[in-house]
């Protein structure tokens, strides 16, 4: 079972691409669902909104130990809540994956764009990427591979069965990000 984090913000699209997938999917809302899941994803929206649901229904300690066992998709704000250190302006995080995140960094005329990139690990064709207010990701640790890059910028990023992406997968017809997440929730799971 894979969970959408569904506070705020575009849940619903994530999971209309499992149900294309064919994956059992449910919205999440209670810190108790988190336990039936081997794969959790935390949508774009508004970091900070999230961010003080999580705090104020006492998600963080029970999302710190999920992550030991489910994998996790991070995308857009996703990225922002999960990574190490958040900047412009400074936030909390869950610090699940050893990045840094600069908010909104792509400025006010190109804040919202699409694109397209050659990912070596999803191969061909190029992958199209839907950025929204973004984030960019000014730091990688050691431990974390870049999967794909945008203007020499790391755009989605793995570490272990937790996986990064900057910009909006669930708003095109490529599932490939999606496929590679369930790969590393059935890798769990077993
Ligand atoms: N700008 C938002 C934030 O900083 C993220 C935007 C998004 O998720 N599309 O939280």
């Amino acid at each position: 079972m894979i969970g959408v984090l569904a506070i705020q913000g575009d849940f619903a699209a994530h999971g209309r691409v499992l149900e294309r997938l064919g994956v059992r999917w449910c919205e999440v809302r209670y810190p108790a669902q988190l336990d039936e899941l081997s794969g959790l994803i935390i949508p774009g929206g508004e970091s900070t909104t999230m961010l003080k649901f999580l705090f104020d229904e006492g998600f963080i300690d029970p999302l710190k130990q999920y992550a030991r066992r489910g994998a996790l998709l991070g995308t857009c704000a996703g990225a922002i809540l999960l990574a190490r250190e958040v900047t412009n302006p400074p936030q909390p995080s869950l610090n699940l994956v050893d990045i840094a995140v600069k908010r909104n960094a792509y400025g006010r005329q190109v804040d919202s764009f699409i694109d397209t990139t050659m990912s070596p690990v999803l191969g061909p064709p190029p992958l199209e990427m839907v950025f929204i207010r973004a984030p960019i990701i000014t730091h990688v640790g050691s431990g974390v591979e870049v999967l794909a890059e945008h203007r020499g910028h790391p755009v989605l990023v793995q570490q272990g069965s937790r996986l990064i992406a900057t910009f909006h997968p669930e708003l095109t017809s490529d599932t490939r990000v999606h496929e590679l997440f369930l790969t590393l929730a059935d890798r769990r799971s077993e």
